[in-house]
């Protein structure tokens, strides 16, 4: 199917935006598709396709982007919990008449020998957290600082970039990405000494193998819930999306630049 004449905007932040547009880029390659990133992360991936990087300037501002670039049909699969640029899709969609499609994976669910505590927000799991407790923190960077009050815990902090600002002394900081080897994630949480767990309920495989791993050491998660968004059609996967894009997309006429 040709979707000639088409301007697909899509917001990235996760694997699935990734191949998304790989497989836009390969099966679509008469489509004009623009990738854009928060711009969060200094070494970006190469999509294939062309990139923008940096906010839009809020909702209103997408709107006016959405309207000058012709967009035909708005992707958001951003991060579960970068609520921000979600709802912001959301209402440029509406103002702007431009279709709207979420690509979102879907949330972890405990296992029946997973000790999980659902927060609904980081700071209730930093409340969360017992007094003495040596607990793996697995936010973002954002979301760590919020942690640094907690002087009467240990931190484990893994993060792709080092936080902006620097830990408590008494905490540690390893730079890598998270290992999809439980066997890895074991070691480090069995290493550190560590008793609690705190992640956000990402979903997906690249980073559920510390949950494996707190689940085979019998330690407490704290999942911290995702926020909740405006409906709009929503699929889990890449497959899906590009299913739905071809629907959409064949259900209207490309609008004039
Ligand atoms: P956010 O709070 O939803 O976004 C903040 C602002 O960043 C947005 O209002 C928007 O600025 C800009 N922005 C975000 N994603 C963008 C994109 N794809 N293209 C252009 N601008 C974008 O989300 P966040 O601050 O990026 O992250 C919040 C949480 O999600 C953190 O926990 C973070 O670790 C996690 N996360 C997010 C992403 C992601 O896809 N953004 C990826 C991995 C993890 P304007 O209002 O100026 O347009």
């Amino acid at each position: 199917m040709t979707l000639e004449g088409n301007h697909i905007l899509l917001l990235c932040g996760t694997h699935e935006a990734r191949l998304l547009a790989g497989c836009l880029a390969r099966d679509h390659a008469d489509t004009r598709v623009t990738a854009s990133f928060a711009g969060a992360i200094r070494d970006l991936p190469d999509p294939g396709v062309p990139v923008r990087v940096g906010g839009f300037g809020g909702a209103a501002a997408l709107t006016a982007y959405l309207r000058e670039e012709a967009v035909s049909l708005l992707v958001d699969a951003t991060h579960p919990f970068a609520a921000q640029i979600s709802r912001n899709a959301w209402e440029a969609s509406e103002a702007a008449g431009t279709p709207l499609i979420r690509l979102e994976r879907p949330a972890w669910r405990a296992g029946p020998s997973d000790i999980w505590q659902p927060v609904a927000s980081i700071e209730k799991a930093v409340a969360a957290l017992p007094g003495g407790a040596r607990a793996f923190l697995a936010v973002g960077r954002k979301e760590i600082e919020l942690f640094y009050g907690r002087t009467d815990i240990y931190g484990l902090v893994r993060a792709i970039e080092a936080p902006v600002t620097p830990l408590p002394g008494h905490w540690d900081l390893v730079l890598e990405r998270p290992s999809s080897a439980c066997e890895k994630e074991r070691s480090l949480l069995v290493d550190r000494g560590i008793t609690h767990v705190v992640t956000k309920n990402s979903g997906g495989t690249g980073s559920f193998a510390k949950i494996e791993a707190a689940r085979d050491l019998r330690l407490p998660v704290i999942v911290i819930e995702r926020p909740r968004l405006p409906a709009t059609q929503t699929v889990s996967n890449v497959r899906e999306a590009l299913d739905k894009i071809n629907i959409v997309l064949s259900s209207q006429s490309p609008k004039e630049t």
